[in-house]
């Protein structure tokens, strides 16, 4: 288990993972959105939606920490978590 460096990012993006070609349309549409678009592989990408949670504090603790979705509190379960690169568990 890493430090958290208590940066918030984790619970600035809905994470997604996608398993097709990238068009170049298709990306221009995604960035239009301000999606980040992280190829992982070749067709398939981790698309980070921008989506701030809305029990987040402004000092990027969570209000409802310990009554936190599953999700929230293993990261390492999900396949499609956002490893923010301040992240020392990356
Ligand atoms: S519930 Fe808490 S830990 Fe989960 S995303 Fe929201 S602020 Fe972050």
């Amino acid at each position: 288990m890493g430090v958290c460096s208590k940066c918030g990012e984790c619970c600035k993006w809905v994470s997604f993972i996608v398993n097709s070609v990238m068009s170049k349309d298709k990306r221009r549409y995604y960035e239009l959105h301000n999606v980040k678009i992280i190829r992982l592989k070749r067709d398939q990408y981790q698309l980070l939606v921008p989506c701030v949670c809305s029990v987040l504090g402004k000092d990027n603790l969570c209000k409802i920490f310990k009554d936190r979705p599953y999700l929230c509190r293993d990261t390492s379960k999900r396949d499609n978590a956002y490893k923010h690169e301040c992240c020392t568990d990356v």
